[in-house]
């Protein structure tokens, strides 16, 4: 790749990706290996907004069940990408618990399980009892769970790097701290930058939460609201935690990692907008995540948290991913917005090369397709 204020030897591509966070350089990558000469370009540093900040859960008992199968689908890309990277990714199909603490979130716990079980998801009910059996680091408040296999995580610091590296290796050109100011489309795309104009036959747009104002640059409206979402982690502790835990109600996602800290999240939210660029820790908000995880696993009670922090997420009015061609554009798409986009990232970056590459995605893309609420807007 090249380094920063060096001058590029070509300013000509096959494709420009523009963000390079887990899907753009996963797609960057599956391009990349198929011949084509691809540029990353990142207003920043290549996987420095939430691909990097995430916390690494790798569930599908949190996804909605539309994305189930695509969920299970990651896993097999996932594992293809630890043998392709060939380093440690942290990778751990380690099992989760989804808990219940009151009747209310049973029924909530049991109506999901029963829906993801539709699409193919094999989950076990276990009552407290069981849980007291299978689990007894977890709550005596704990009314009811569900278990699954294909629950687990991923390091995002061992993860970025790594993929990073084999870009660079395959040939990627990252174009890094190039913010990108404006679009011409065509027969040939001109993309302009604070480190001047590329162009490329094609353009996929990768900037996650920033991918509607880069599609408005083609006159193109992708509807995306920003959550601001918040992680903690805890200082290291004797492993206790082998399973992911999450929450009926969405609330709680909690891992115990390789050095034996505690990350802890679930989608508080944090304060900041795309504009101030702000992300700061509302400590109102944090402190009811940290109460609840504790609430779950009281042995956290003697943790000591050591840092959180809070990154941007975009978010999609029915909370699907953005995958395909953009409206009234041939040479022009993108790929952006999963719930769980982390889990995901992979896979659908790896679809959107191949969508780039054939005309066709090796999975069903159709309810992804980013001109979904042309017609509403
Ligand atoms: C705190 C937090 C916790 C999360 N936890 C999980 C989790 O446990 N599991 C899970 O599956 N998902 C999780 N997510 C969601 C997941 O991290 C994201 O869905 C995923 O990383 C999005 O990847 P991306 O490549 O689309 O976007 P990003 O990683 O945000 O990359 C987009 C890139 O586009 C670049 N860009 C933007 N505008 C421009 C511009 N004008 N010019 C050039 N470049 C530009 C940015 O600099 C950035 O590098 C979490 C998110 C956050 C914030």
């Amino acid at each position: 790749m090249q380094a920063l204020g060096s001058h590029f030897p070509t300013r000509k591509f096959d494709v420009i990706v523009i963000g390079g966070g887990v899907f753009g350089l996963s797609c960057a990558l599956t391009l990349a290996d198929a011949g084509k000469s691809v540029a990353v370009v990142d207003r920043s540093k290549a996987w420095g907004e939430a691909s990097a900040v995430n916390a690494g859960s790798l569930a599908v008992q949190n996804k909605l069940p539309a994305l189930v199968p695509y969920t299970l689908w990651a896993w097999q890309t996932w594992q293809s990408l630890a043998q392709r990277l060939g380093t440690d990714l942290g990778l751990r199909r380690s099992g989760g618990y989804k808990i219940a603490m009151d009747d209310v979130e049973a029924e909530r716990l049991h109506k999901i399980a029963a829906e993801q079980q539709a699409v193919g998801l094999i989950t076990m009910r276990l009552s407290k009892s069981d849980l007291r059996t299978h689990a007894s680091w977890i709550s005596e408040d704990c009314v009811a769970a569900t278990y699954c296999e294909d629950d687990g995580y991923a390091s995002p610091t061992l993860v970025g790097p790594a993929l990073r590296r084999s870009a660079e290796e395959a040939g990627v050109t990252l174009i890094e701290h190039a913010h990108v100011d404006t679009i011409q489309s065509g027969d040939r795309i001109t993309v302009g930058t604070s480190r001047g104009e590329f162009q490329g036959d094609r353009l996929a747009i990768t900037a996650g939460a920033w991918s509607g104002r880069i599609a408005a640059m083609v006159g193109v409206e992708l509807p995306i609201s920003l959550d601001v979402n918040m992680v903690s982690v805890t200082e290291p502790a004797r492993p206790t935690i082998k399973k992911i835990v999450t929450h009926a109600r969405g609330v709680l996602t909690l891992k115990q990692v390789a050095n034996g800290s505690c990350l802890i999240g679930g989608g508080w939210q944090g304060i900041g907008t795309l504009d101030d660029f702000r992300k700061d820790i509302s400590y109102d908000q944090i402190i009811h995540n940290l109460r609840l995880a504790i609430r779950v696993i009281p042995g956290l009670k003697s943790l000591n948290v050591v840092r959180s922090w809070a990154g941007y997420e975009g978010v999609t009015p029915d909370s699907l991913p953005y995958l395909g061609k953009l409206n009234g554009h041939d040479n022009i798409y993108c790929a952006a917005c999963a719930r769980g986009g982390f889990t995901m990232g992979p896979l659908l970056g790896q679809l959107l090369g191949e969508l780039i590459l054939t005309g066709t995605a090796s999975k069903p893309i159709d309810l992804f397709d980013p001109g979904r609420f042309a017609d509403a807007a």
